[in-house]
């Protein structure tokens, strides 16, 4: 049976100081097993009551993501943790009470009550207590957990900004609360304490160099996968093509001079060839590519990264809204929030990625 659409009903709230009727509306919206998207520091949520199988459920059927894609869950404070981790190790609580609330997602043992399909039917259960004043107001009022992926269609760039969640949402949630862009624009990063040795499954908005006060040692090692493949099940939020536009996009790695060239090149040849060519650049590479007539989205000044870092999946939309059927990107440097930059380009790529050489 297809789906009926839903009104979706926008509330414009203050990202600083959201309305209490605006909070209490859409609270109560969560309890009544509605799907409410909120902004959170890093990305726009989808969220769902996530003691609710019956609600958590519409989250994968209105995003159409794969039910063996996990679920983070969202609570108001660190007291909430032990309602849905069944165990937490010092390690746990050291990182919680260093980065919480923040772009933080702490993977541990679940408790009973989150029902198996926030965790893709794992016993296990990722959880973190966001900073933005509009996710922290709506799960204190919820006064339930909320269990919340990016509020976007999967594969779809991640939702920065209210108007992304309608383009892909619209007429599939019953309310959207507008707080304006999110100030980090990348995903959490997600560690896993389940397992011997602590695991980064996503680099993201807490840089790996902060968590590396705990976990010295700590790396990141990338399994992409392939999303119709039996890995795909075993590495949660590894697939590759997480975050896509519609168009190709192709991810140039190397020295900033040798990338550059490669680009420009490739550029010219693909505008030859009769394609539309948009480019998501440094500020400093903008005026070269615009000169060749390719639609660029000026990313902000190379070493910005918190601004590149904002701006990067807006970018993607905003070139696909363009008409761009193929897309260049110059990789940034790994450090801070450029490896959370790299990684989502790459999955942006599909994995095609073109070393220019050092
Ligand atoms: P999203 O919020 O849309 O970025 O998706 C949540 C991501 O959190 C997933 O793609 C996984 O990377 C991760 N995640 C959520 N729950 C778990 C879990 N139980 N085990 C491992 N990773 C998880
Ligand atoms: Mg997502």
């Amino acid at each position: 049976m297809p789906n009926q659409p839903i009104a979706t009903v926008t509330l414009v709230v203050d990202a600083a100081a959201p309305a209490e009727d605006a909070i209490q509306a859409a609270a109560a919206a969560i309890r009544r097993g509605e799907l409410v998207a909120f902004p959170t520091e890093t990305v726009y949520g989808l969220g769902a009551n996530a003691l609710d199988a019956t609600a958590v459920a519409r989250i994968f059927a209105a995003k159409q993501r794969p039910a063996a894609d996990p679920l983070i869950v969202h609570i108001a404070a660190i007291e909430q943790l032990a309602l849905v981790a069944a165990e937490v190790p010092p390690l746990a609580l050291a990182l919680a009470s260093a980065f919480w609330p923040g772009p933080l997602t702490l993977v541990l043992r679940r408790q009973p009550i989150v029902p198996p399909n926030v965790s893709a039917g794992r016993d296990t259960v990722a959880v973190r207590v966001p900073a933005h004043p509009v996710a922290r107001a709506l799960c204190a009022a919820a006064g339930v957990p909320i269990a919340a992926p990016s509020a976007n269609m999967f594969t779809r760039p991640s939702p920065t900004e209210a108007g992304h969640v309608l383009e892909d949402l619209s007429g599939r949630i019953e309310l959207l609360l507008d707080g304006g862009a999110t100030p980090i624009g990348l995903e959490s990063s997600v560690l896993d304490l389940t397992q011997p040795q602590p695991q980064l499954l996503r680099p993201g908005g807490l840089p790996i160099e902060a968590l590396r006060q705990f976990v010295p040692d700590l790396e990141f090692n990338p399994r992409y996968v392939d999303a119709h493949t039996p890995e795909a099940q075993a590495a949660p939020g590894m697939l590759l093509k997480h975050y896509s536009p519609r168009a190709e996009l192709r991810l140039y790695a190397g020295s900033a001079e040798r990338a550059g060239a490669r680009l420009l090149a490739d550029a010219r040849q693909a505008l030859a060839a009769g394609r539309r060519v948009g480019a998501l650049a440094p500020d400093e590479d903008a005026a070269a590519l615009r000169e060749l007539g390719v639609q660029v989205v000026a990313l902000g000044p190379g070493a910005d990264l918190a601004r590149i870092g904002r701006r990067i999946f807006a970018g993607m939309r905003a070139l696909d809204r363009a008409g761009a059927d193929l897309i260049l990107a110059r990789g940034v440097g790994r450090a801070g929030l450029g490896l959370a930059i790299w990684d989502r380009l790459v999955r942006a790529a599909e994995g095609r990625v073109i070393d220019a050489g050092d």
